[in-house]
């Protein structure tokens, strides 16, 4: 069963929008350097107090997940009006909020087009586990990429995600689940027993996040920030299909544990599947992850593998697999591919993805396989599309017969 709040209902839309979108710049996304220089800029907060202002409202954005000027109790009233003339710290729109019966949630945001044209939509899933809660976070509305199983990769690129939208999509999520003090988890939310609600994050929604390097970038050390977000950078996972002149960066600059989208151990069928290997060939992805600054066995790399039938998942391809990463401190994630409308690619059989994960198990590699989460709302890996290319009922029906006919639902 999926619980779809239809946000064109009466009242719906009220409750589920924090705030108007406005026009007033965002402080949400600044470094504090920059949120200091902001306040004095508009003239609301003296040079010698900017230091002092930004941390506090820096505790309120990100501590307290304050998305009001006036709920900023310990800053003076006359202050708090004037923040609220010159900046927001909104929250963005919600289009949809979908709830699948496994508890995995998926928002459909809107933001302002700047300079897309008009308004963009992308999606944030949540996934609740035992234990811990992961935020699958886009980068970008659509794809430059054209990876042939990826239903992402089907939507051209709109434009790059800012910052502070990145971020909004954490902070929003937070809001939803009641993973701030002061907030409450809706009755009946399926979220962690203990801890926080969203524990871990993976740059794996919408885009290639080294891309939009310096977005990303900014975002992720917003969201590490020990006085603020806080999220350790062992549990923030950044996706990357193979842009190898940033991989490196990746790990002095931001510090988080990487994921290569690797899904075939040789060129011809990587040149098919992830197209941009055409630019940067195993052998340059290989030696990149070799080089990636604190690898080590305790902070390994994670290769992902969609297991596509008949194209990638046979005895051999396991094996290929097992001797290109030999040396790399490695762990292996087996994603059942996730059908979509229109596609020519099947999931392999489970008795296939099965062997293929214990020839690996027993060449001393941890291989999970991704339980498929969220499917019945379109959440799963690479079914992400937004709402500029929103799928037509009759395509919902068409994908829900395939994946019963196809592997099944759990
Ligand atoms: N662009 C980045 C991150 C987003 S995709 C990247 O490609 O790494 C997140 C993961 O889902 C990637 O490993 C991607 O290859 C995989 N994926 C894409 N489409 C899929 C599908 N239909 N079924 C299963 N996994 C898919
Ligand atoms: Fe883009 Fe990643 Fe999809 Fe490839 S798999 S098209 S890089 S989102």
């Amino acid at each position: 069963m999926t619980i779809s709040i239809d946000l064109n209902a009466e009242g719906a839309r009220d409750a589920l929008r924090r705030a108007t979108p406005t026009e007033k710049p965002s402080l949400i996304g600044l470094t504090r350097a920059e949120l200091g220089e902001a306040l004095v800029g508009a003239g609301i907060v003296p040079e010698r107090q900017a230091k002092m202002r930004a941390q506090q409202l820096w505790h309120w954005m990100y501590v307290r997940g304050v998305s009001d000027f006036a709920h900023m109790f310990n800053i003076s009233k006359d202050l708090r009006a004037e923040l609220d003339k010159h900046f927001t710290v909104a929250r963005p729109e919600i289009v949809e909020e979908q709830i699948s019966s496994d508890g995995t949630r998926k928002w459909l945001f809107r933001f302002p087009p700047r300079g897309a044209g008009r308004p963009v939509e992308i999606e944030t899933v949540y996934i609740p586990e035992e234990g811990r809660g992961t935020l699958c976070i886009s980068s970008q509305v659509g794809c430059t990429l054209t990876c042939s199983f990826c239903h992402t990769g089907t939507q051209k690129l709109v434009r790059n995600l800012t910052t502070e939208e990145i971020l909004a999509q954490l902070l929003t999520a937070r809001d939803r689940l009641g993973d701030f003090p002061d907030r409450d988890t809706p009755d009946g939310a399926i979220v962690p027993a203990e801890g926080r609600k969203v524990s871990n994050i993976v740059m794996m929604g919408m885009g290639e996040p080294l891309y939009n390097f310096e977005a990303v970038k900014k975002a992720l050390l917003i969201a590490s920030d020990g006085d603020g977000l806080s999220l350790s950078k062992r549990r923030i996972t950044l996706s990357t299909s193979g842009v190898v002149p940033e991989i490196a960066r990746t790990g002095e600059e931001i510090g988080v544990m990487l994921a290569i989208s690797l899904h075939a151990t040789n060129d011809d069928l990587r040149d098919l599947l992830v197209p941009i290997n055409k630019k940067f060939p195993l052998k340059d992805l290989i030696a990149a992850c070799k080089a990636y600054p604190g690898l080590s066995n305790a902070k390994r790399i994670t290769f992902e593998y969609v297991m596509l039938k008949d194209v990638n998942d046979s005895l051999d391809d396991a094996k290929a697999l097992v001797k290109l990463l030999k040396g790399i401190p490695a762990k292996i994630n087996l994603i059942p591919f996730n059908p979509w409308p229109g596609t020519n690619y099947q999931c392999s059989d489970w008795e296939t993805i099965e062997k293929f994960a214990d020839y690996i198990n027993n060449a001393g590699y941890a291989s999970p396989i991704r339980t498929p989460r969220g499917r019945d709302i379109l959440a799963a890996c690479g079914q992400l599309k937004s709402e500029s290319e929103r799928m037509r009922k009759v395509d919902r029906l068409a994908l829900e017969a395939m994946m019963i006919a196809g592997h099944g639902e759990a």
